[in-house]
C-alpha cells in the first residue's frame, strides 16, 4: 500500500543565541497505513524536534512531508487546521500545559471543537464513545486530570488525540514517566487501538525495549540523521550500524547472559559544532581514517534494511 506518511530529506534548524543547530538533517521515512515505525536514539539527537515538525509544530527548513498523499510541507496557515486532523501528537505528560480546572469530558472535546465537528450532542456522544475505548469510566468526562494516574492520565491523552479519526498519531515517549506494569497496559491499549482502527504510530523512545515491544520496523537516529532502518527482526538481531549496537549492548540483559561493559563511551558531541565525516566516528570503537572525513550516506544493506556506514556491507 502507499504510505500514509512520507517524508523527504527533511531538515530542521534553530537559531540560538550560541548559534545555529542543525536539528534534523536529511531525514527521509515512509510510514504504512496501520504500521508502527519506532523511532530511537540518545536525548537530544532530533527525534522529538522530528516529531513536532510532523505534525507541524515547528516549521523545517526543507524537505517535504506527505501526509495521505497531501503535501503539507507548507500549507497556509488557515489550511492548517485540515493537515492537522489527520496527524496528531501524545506526549509524555499530556497535560503538563493545559489549564487543570478543563474537565477530561472538555479536554477531549476540544480538538472536535475546534474543527467544528458535530453538534454539542454528538460531541459529548464522542467523548463517552472514546472513553470507552481508552478503557475510562463514562464519569470521567466531569472529573479533571489531576484526579487520575499517570496511566490514566495518558489513556485521556490518547482519547484526545484519537477524537479526530487521524490517520498517524506521533507518540513522544508515551509510557516514559509510568511504571513497567502501567507501561504494559498502555502498550497493550495502543495496540489494540491499532488493530480497531488501522491508524498509523511513529512511536518516539529512548527506551529499546519497548520499542522492540511495539515495532513493526524502526529508524536509529543519531545528531539529527537517521543511521539505521530495518525491520524490527533484523534491527535487534542483526544491527549493521555500530551505534545501533552499542545501544543494543547497554540494554541490561533479562536472560541472564553475560552483560558486555557499556561501550557508548563519552557524551553526544555538541549540536552547534558536529564532528565532521561520521558524526559517530568520536565514540564509535571501529572507527577508521576515512570516518573523520567523509560522511557514509544511508545506503541499502539488505532487504528494507538499510545504515549509514563505511563499514556496514551488503
Ligand atoms: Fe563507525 Fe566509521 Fe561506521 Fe561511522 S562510518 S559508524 S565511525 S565505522
Ligand atoms: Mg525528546
Amino acid at each position: 500500500p502507499d504510505p500514509v506518511l512520507q517524508v523527504e530529506d527533511l531538515s530542521i534548524r534553530f537559531q540560538t543565541g550560541r548559534g545555529t543547530v542543525q536539528a534534523v538533517s536529511g531525514v527521509s521515512l515512509a510510514i504504512a497505513p496501520g504500521e508502527t515505525l519506532g523511532l530511537v536514539g540518545e536525548s537530544g539527537c532530533g527525534k522529538s524536534t522530528l516529531g513536532r515538525a510532523i505534525v507541524r509544530l515547528i516549521e523545517p527548513a526543507g524537505g517535504r512531508i506527505h501526509l495521505a498523499g497531501q503535501d503539507i510541507t507548507h500549507v497556509p496557515r488557515h489550511r492548517l487546521r485540515t493537515a492537522r486532523r489527520k496527524v496528531q501528537m501524545v506526549f509524555q505528560d499530556p497535560f503538563a500545559s493545559l489549564d487543570p480546572r478543563w474537565t477530561v469530558g472538555e479536554l477531549i472535546a476540544e480538538p472536535l471543537h475546534i474543527h467544528a465537528v458535530g453538534t454539542r450532542e454528538e460531541r459529548r456522544a464522542r467523548v463517552r464513545e472514546l472513553l470507552h475505548k481508552v478503557g475510562l469510566p463514562q464519569d470521567a468526562a466531569e472529573r479533571t486530570p489531576h484526579q487520575f494516574s499517570g496511566g490514566q492520565r495518558q489513556r485521556i491523552g490518547i482519547a484526545r488525540a484519537l477524537a479526530l479519526d487521524p490517520e498517524v498519531v506521533v507518540l513522544d515517549e508515551p509510557v516514559s514517566a509510568l511504571d513497567l506494569s502501567v507501561q504494559a497496559q498502555i502498550l497493550n491499549l495502543l495496540s489494540d487501538l491499532q488493530q480497531a482502527l488501522g491508524v498509523a504510530f511513529l512511536f518516539i523512545s529512548h527506551d529499546l525495549s519497548v520499542v522492540e515491544y511495539v515495532s513493526d520496523r524502526v529508524a536509529v537516529m543519531y545528531l539529527g540523521r537517521i543511521v539505521e532502518l530495518a525491520d524490527r527482526e533484523t534491527l535487534f538481531r542483526a544491527p549493521a550500524h555500530p551505534y545501533t549496537r552499542a545501544l543494543l549492548d547497554a540494554v541490561p540483559r533479562t536472560d541472564g547472559g553475560p552483560h558486555r561493559a557499556a561501550p557508548l563511551a563519552g557524551d553526544l558531541p555538541s549540536p552547534y559544532a558536529p564532528p565532521p565525516g561520521c558524526a559517530f566516528h568520536t565514540r564509535c570503537p571501529m572507527a577508521v581514517a576515512a570516518c573523520r572525513t567523509d560522511r557514509p550516506q544511508l545506503r541499502a544493506v539488505g532487504p528494507g534494511h538499510s545504515a549509514a556506514c563505511h563499514l556496514a556491507m551488503e
